[in-house]
Order: C-alpha cells, then structure tokens, then sequence
C-alpha cells in the first residue's frame, strides 16, 4: 500500500467502525472492572488485559505497521517484552554497541544475569556477520546516535536463513520512513515517545509482528509483566498519530534542506544526515528507507563550542530525547555515547525551515 493511501485511510479507520450517534474521536477508557455477568469469554475481563482505548491505538499502528502490534508504556517496556519473549538461558543476542544506549544496559544488567550471553558490535560490523551463532539479532538502522545505516534486507535473510529472529528498533524512522517487517525483520519496536506522539507530553511504546506466536507470547508479556500502557497517554498518542504524516513530512523536508544548507559551516567539522549525497549511507538509505528522517548530527570543534551553539539557538531546546514538534539538541557525550565531545545530535522539529535554518546559522556564526 502506498504511503498516500496508508495515511488516508488511517485518518478514517476509527470512522468506518462507527454505528449512528458514537463520536468520532476515540473515548478515552480509564476502567480497571467490567460489567461481567456469567461466561466471561469473549469479553473484556480486567484492565490489565483488556482496554478498548488499547485497542483503537492498536489498531492505528497497526495499519501504519502493516502488522499486528501490542502497545507498551514506552519504547524500553516494548525493547524489554521483545527480548524477553524471545531470549532465554542459553540464547547469544546480538546487540548494536553504538545503538540506544539503555537497550544495551537492560541486556548486560538483567538478560546476562539469565544466561544469556550478551554480544555487542558496531551497526557496521554487522554487514560481515554471517548472523549464523545468534538466536535474537537487534539491529538499529539508522543507529542513534551515529546515523551508521546496515543492510536490513541481507541481514534479516542471514539471520532467519541461522534459524534466528531478528528485531529492529525502529525509533528514529517510524512506518512512514522504513518498514523493517517488509525487509524481512521478524519484529519491530518502537519508541512512540518521539515523532508518533510528537508533543513531548508522553511516553509510549509497541512491538510489531506478522509472527502470530510471537505476537501472542509479546501480549502474554505485557499481560504477565503488568507493563501496561496509561489509557490516557494511549489516547494521547492516537491523537498524534493522526497528525504523524503531516508532521513528519515537514520535519524530513527541513533536515534535508537544513542539512544541504549548512553541511559546508567553517564551524562544523563533521555533519551526517542519510539525505545528504556525500553522505556514506546515502546509497543504502535510498534503497531502504522511504525518507531521510529528521535527525542530523553535527560534530563542533568540542564541548564548549557545541554548548555554544545549542545554547546561541532560540529555536532549539536543549533536551534529550527527539521527534517533537519543537527542534531540540544535545551533545550525546554527556551521557557517555562513545561519540566526540563536540558531537551534537539535532532533532528537526515543525518551526518553517527558513526561520529554523537563520537562527542555527547565526548561532554557528557566532561561534
Ligand atoms: N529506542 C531508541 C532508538 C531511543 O532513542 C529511545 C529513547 O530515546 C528508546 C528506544 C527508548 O524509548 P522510551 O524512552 O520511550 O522508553
């Protein structure tokens, strides 16, 4: 389907459902109980398991997904039910040693102390992998915060050709700039805290799977786990989502422009952005991403002159975390990223691309 279609139709996917006089927005269902007389099968039971507004942002993701998926409280809670649905004692997992940083943490920290060994390699490395001694590959294409890409339809082949399952996080890109499952990866995860809800005022996350029996042992998870979504920040993120298409096409269109603009600043000594030509994953980002995104990295001479430069922005909160509608930045040293101490990472948000492009220039200019 393409994008087109897809975000036509996600618009009035609740609205085909509806019978004379229901609202069109989604109600927002806060109900632990049920009313249950009698045989209960085929009814919702119990807040933990069942929650119709669960279900109506499931089924918003799910057909920006093109799959099944269960929605998780934040990116980390859907990371930690794909892993552990899927790993156990005994298992290797292969994890990006440039990726997110706290997948690799929950790994060391909690699956290592299970018995399952515990591989890191940069997302570059992962290309010469013949994939063949894991049960779980977790790839992260772009890898945050580098923006290294790797080949998701080679990889995801070898991985399943070994027998194993492979999961991709797919934070920095969302279904409308890369479909991991049509690329051959068994499982999506996602941050829906960034461009999905796209406000800053939630945390959410989902699994995505055409696999029915690892769908169904992710939803045994979060049933068992109790790492459940708040029905509020579950609305919420229905709400952005309706916005995500119109959203997310400015911010790319500004990285692009804001990229191509300044990627030649005397002040920069390094920018990467996958929509740029020069770029070394540009080749492998026009055949597997259906965007660029909307992050750039800038590496500035160091620490102070990359503080400098944040903090000379009037259009750019200095904040971790990205994907909002307003530009933000960090210097991803600081929180120990192996990455120069002059490395920024910038989040294109929605402010008009000429505006956002005069005063990140005036602030390079002042440096
Ligand atoms: N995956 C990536 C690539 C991220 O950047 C993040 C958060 O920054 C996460 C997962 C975790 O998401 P959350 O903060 O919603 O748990």
């Amino acid at each position: 389907m393409s994008d087109q279609k897809t975000c036509a139709e996600a618009l009035h996917l609740r609205g085909k459902t509806l019978s004379k006089g229901d609202p069109i927005a989604p109600p927002l269902v806060t109900s632990s109980m049920f009313h249950l007389p009698g045989d209960p099968s085929g009814f919702a039971g119990y807040g933990r398991v069942d929650n119709p507004t669960w279900e109506g942002l499931e089924h918003l993701i799910g057909h920006f997904e093109q799959a099944p998926c269960v929605a998780f409280p934040s990116g980390m809670a859907a990371i930690s039910a794909a892993l552990f649905a899927t790993l156990k004692a005994g298992d290797r997992v292969l994890l990006p040693s440039d990726g997110y940083y706290v997948t690799r943490v929950l790994a060391q920290n909690f699956l290592a102390g299970l018995g399952v060994e515990v591989i890191e390699k940069p997302t570059l490395a992962f290309e010469d992998d013949d994939m063949s001694s894991y049960q779980v590959v977790f790839i992260e294409t772009p890898s945050n915060p580098g923006l290294d890409l790797c080949d998701l339809v080679a990889i995801t082949a070898r991985v399943r050709a070994a027998g194993g399952i492979s999961i991709v996080d797919n934070t920095t890109m969302t279904p409308l700039g890369q479909r991991p499952l049509d690329l051959g990866a068994d499982i999506v995860v996602a941050s829906d805290t960034k461009a999905p809800g796209g406000h800053s005022d939630l945390l959410m996350g989902h699994v995505a799977t055409r696999d029915e029996a690892l769908l169904a042992r992710v939803r045994d998870w979060r049933k068992m786990s109790g790492a459940i979504p708040a029905p509020q920040a579950a609305w919420l993120l229905h709400r952005g989502l309706e916005t995500l298409d119109v959203r997310f096409d400015r911010m790319c269109r500004s990285a692009q422009k804001i990229a191509e603009r300044l990627s030649s600043h005397p002040m920069l000594r390094a920018m990467r952005y996958p929509g740029l030509s020069a770029d070394p994953s540009h080749q492998l980002a026009t055949r597997q991403m259906a965007r660029f995104g909307f992050l750039i990295t800038m590496t500035l001479a160091d620490e102070e002159a990359a503080e400098r430069f944040i903090n000379g922005c009037d259009l750019l909160r200095p904040a971790t975390s990205f994907g909002g509608v307003h530009s933000s930045a960090e210097r991803r040293a600081r929180w120990g990223d192996a990455v120069p101490a002059g490395f920024v990472r910038l989040s294109v948000g929605c402010e008009p691309v000429d505006a956002l492009e005069a005063d990140l220039r005036q602030s390079l200019d002042c440096l």
